[in-house]
């Protein structure tokens, strides 16, 4: 009864029309109109280290989304080309949305996986004793659909999975014959998983053809609460290698111990010094620019962390105490050893002085306090703990200038970005999620702790971003036996084709 598709007339629904969410039962119908499709593209590798590849897939997502109306075009990108996409039919007054997915996968060890292979798709169910067992794929077919099902494959929710679903919202478009009440402009990622290296260059060269009022992110999992998510930002991270210099070579630690100073032991030390005990940043002005209104702590506290939960997980008694929650943490910028390295350990480990310290910071930056300012200020508090700093191995002249000798090194500095709540945006996609979702209230999550390549996006097309994250928060992403859980499938369409459907002002 699904859209094998012949080029149907359209008609066209007047943009002011009321968001109409489709019901479960139309959805798990387009799910299964595009099961084939998906079980086929899952079958592709798309680790982007291999460009053939990467253009097996571009080349048959174009088809799928050739043969649904748009027109697409291949964004060149070094043999490794990104996959861009655009609805024919524009509102003149329409607000134009960039739907951002990614086509590439992370890399697989087969061996790891209980399947015969991570790019031969397999349809699994838990049996009673809670084990998954391989199911035949006709049951994605037959029979009412098991929302409990579950597609194993790299790829499967880590992106092709809501690419798959944001099609057959498309398809439920045409059998209503409706058109999207947004202009619709799609990009493809062929590199996210390696941290989207190629995203600027591409998005420069493409500026005016992906130009939108918004971008819409479908990619990672959504909250543990598994309500409708909606993530208004991520953290970015500045990461600097620390070293403090000791002597010109190591030394006998016992014909110069109480004599040279020890660099471990001066790195140590200056590092106790840039956090307190309760895990707070001591440096001055760390947290000052960021302030939370009362409302944004109700959102933050909405999110219904189970805290407790949390610590068991992570095996520790006590949180630091930067924000009262867990998420109110994630809202500062935060300063990590990532990690730390003096001489040897174990078997290698020698009585030496050694000749210098190493540790690898990385601080997590939020808007109010970007990446120079940040560096600014470890820069500051580390010459204030009376380090003269250097770029590089010190000279003989530095070494008998300045008794504590350090170097700073920028090692790479991701920018945060932030969408405010009560953006036209942040309002679009809140009311859209409420109405599929019939009631049930988004968890929104006003900035996530980890790192996303968006910024760039952002900024180079000068529009907010908002992720709509789809896939189950147990899919296994970036690890073996990645899967996607059917109802979450099924319900992913429904939220893209409400997306599709509410006018955004
Ligand atoms: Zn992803």
């Amino acid at each position: 009864m699904i859209l094998r598709l012949a080029l149907l007339p359209f008609a066209f629904a007047a943009s002011s029309a009321p968001s109409d969410a489709i019901t479960p039962e139309t959805a798990a119908q387009l799910a299964r109109g595009t099961f084939h499709e998906y079980l086929e593209l899952l079958s592709l590798p798309n680790d982007s280290v291999a460009p053939a590849d990467i253009q097996k897939n571009v080349d048959w997502l174009e088809r799928a989304f050739r043969k649904r109306g748009f027109t697409t075009r291949q964004l060149p990108n070094q043999g490794k080309p990104m996959l861009y996409a655009e609805w024919p039919v524009k509102g003149p007054a329409a607000k134009t949305v960039l739907f951002y997915m990614h086509l590439d996968g992370q890399p697989v060890v087969p061996s790891e996986w209980s399947q015969q292979s991570p790019w031969q798709p397999v349809l699994k169910k838990r049996n009673a004793a809670g084990a998954w067992e391989i199911v035949p794929n006709q049951l994605l077919f037959e029979g009412e659909l098991d929302p409990d099902l579950r597609v194993f494959a790299r790829a499967a929710s880590d992106d092709k999975g809501p690419i798959m679903m944001f099609l057959a919202a498309f398809d439920g478009l045409r059998e209503a014959r409706l058109d999207p009440v947004v202009n619709v402009k799609v990009l493809l990622d062929s590199e996210e998983e390696k941290g989207s290296p190629s995203i600027p260059a591409v998005v420069k060269a493409n500026r005016e053809l992906l130009a939108a009022d918004a971008i819409v992110v479908h990619d990672g999992p959504r909250h543990a609460s598994e309500r409708p998510t909606l993530v208004f930002g991520n953290r970015g991270a500045l990461v600097v290698t620390l070293v403090v210099y000791g002597p010109k070579q190591p030394l006998h630690s016992g014909r110069f111990g109480n004599y040279v100073p020890n660099p471990a032991i001066r790195l140590a030390r200056l590092i106790a010094s840039m956090k307190d005990d309760q895990g707070r940043v001591t440096l001055p002005g760390y947290y000052d620019r960021v302030r939370l209104s009362e409302a944004e702590r109700q959102v933050l506290a909405d999110t219904g962390e189970d805290e407790a939960a949390i610590r068991r997980r992570a095996g520790i008694k006590i949180a630091e105490s930067v924000g009262e929650t867990y998420q109110e943490a994630l809202q500062y910028p935060s300063l990590n050893v990532r990690g730390m390295a003096a001489a040897w350990v174990g078997d290698n480990a020698s009585n030496i002085i050694p000749h210098l310290a190493i540790a690898e910071l990385d601080l997590r930056t939020v808007p109010e306090t970007p990446p120079e300012y940040l560096f600014g200020l470890l820069q500051e508090h580390v010459e204030q703990q009376g380090y003269h700093l250097v770029k590089g191995e010190p000279t003989d002249a530095d070494r008998a200038a300045y008794d504590k000798l350090a170097s700073l090194t920028i090692v790479s500095a991701g920018r945060a970005v932030r969408t405010p709540l009560e953006s036209p945006l942040g309002q679009w996609a809140y009311d859209s999620l409420l109405e599929t979702s019939a009631g049930t209230h988004p968890v929104r999550i006003r900035m996530a702790g980890g790192s996303l390549p968006t910024d760039s996006l952002v900024e180079i097309l000068g529009a907010p971003f908002i992720i709509v994250p789809l896939v189950n928060g147990d899919n296994n992403q970036h690890t073996f036996d990645e899967n996607m859980r059917i109802g979450h499938y099924v319900e992913g369409i429904r939220t893209a084709f409400g997306l599709l459907r509410t006018p955004y002002q």
